[in-house]
Formats: C-alpha cells, sequence, structure tokens
C-alpha cells in the first residue's frame, strides 16, 4: 500500500482560491476526478470557477447546487461540475457521474461526495477546504502517488 501525497496552502482572498483551482486546472491532463470538501459556503464553487479558467474555459461558472450537475466546455477537455448537496440518493446524476469518470477528456469535480465515494476511482485528489477567518482557507489536498503531477513546485 502506498502513501498518499499531501500537500498544503492558504489562500487568503476569493480572487486567491480561483488562483489555486486556476493553477491546479493547469496541470490537469483530463481524467482526474477531484473531490471538493468543506462546509457550505467553503470556498468549492470559487475553487472550481478556477479549475474552469485554469482549463482554458470560458464559460461562467454558477454553483450546481440546483442543477446537480453542470459541464464546462475547454479546448480539448470538458470540466463536469457535480453537487451532492441535495441529493440522499444519487440516483441518475450517479450514473452520469460514473460515464464521466470513464472519459479521459473529463475534468471530475464533485462537492458533498459523501453519497458517492463507492462511484468515486480510488485514485482521485481529495481537497480540504477548511474556514480559518473571516476570508481565509486552508486548503489542503491529498492524492495518491499516480497523481503527483498535480502538485505544483510552490507548495
Ligand atoms: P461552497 O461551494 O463551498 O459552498 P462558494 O464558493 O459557493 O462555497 O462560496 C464561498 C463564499 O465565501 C463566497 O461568497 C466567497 O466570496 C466567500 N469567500 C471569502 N473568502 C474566500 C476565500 N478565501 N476563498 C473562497 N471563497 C471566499
Ligand atoms: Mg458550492
Amino acid at each position: 500500500m502506498s502513501t498518499d501525497l499531501i500537500w498544503q496552502t492558504v489562500s487568503n482572498s476569493s480572487a486567491d482560491t480561483e488562483q489555486i483551482g486556476r493553477e491546479l486546472g493547469m496541470r490537469c491532463k483530463g481524467g482526474e476526478v477531484l473531490e471538493l470538501v468543506s462546509d457550505l459556503g467553503g470556498g468549492k464553487t470559487t475553487f472550481v470557477r478556477g479549475l474552469a479558467a485554469g482549463l482554458g474555459s470560458t464559460d461562467a461558472v454558477a454553483s450546481p447546487s440546483f442543477t446537480l450537475s453542470r459541464e464546462y466546455k475547454a479546448d480539448d477537455k470538458t470540466l463536469y461540475h457535480f453537487d451532492f448537496y441535495r441529493l440522499q440518493d444519487a440516483g441518475l446524476v450517479g450514473n452520469e457521474l460514473a460515464e464521466v469518470i470513464d472519459d479521459p477528456q473529463a475534468v471530475v469535480a464533485v462537492e458533498w461526495a459523501d453519497i458517492v465515494e463507492d462511484i468515486l476511482p480510488a485514485e482521485h485528489l481529495t481537497i480540504h477546504i477548511t474556514n480559518v477567518g473571516d476570508t481565509k482557507r486552508q486548503f489542503k489536498f491529498s492524492c495518491p502517488e499516480s497523481l503527483a503531477y498535480l502538485r505544483g513546485e510552490d507548495t
């Protein structure tokens, strides 16, 4: 069994969080699954806004809380953004998630993934965002060694 890689960074503003997302997006090759964990208002959707930009998408990112999933087109990839907050049962949205996880051109970001933990591949990046002040957020990333390329030089 291999140990997960763990790294951390701090965001002091929404703009910082978007930048952290943008840098991660630029490192994605396609086929990545990102699990976003935080309290409501932690900054998950804000992070995904940057992620979309980093992938090269010019689409406007909005919370998928009501639509449950959204997709954003980038040049050669598609970002799928799921939010299971309002669901007790993954149902059809879970099927949709399972489908895009198999797409090597897809980058998949999931908020409130508890009910779909069994659908997520073992090899995914987990991002914990913790509120540590008014606009200050602690980011903790963890992933298996196979996703080490997602870690930047400066973290
Ligand atoms: P979530 O998707 O986790 O519920 P959102 O990204 O929708 O969170 O909302 C985060 C809220 O917190 C936004 O209103 C944003 O402006 C605010 N905010 C303040 N500081 C930060 C920060 N450092 N990073 C992200 N969001 C922040
Ligand atoms: Mg959200």
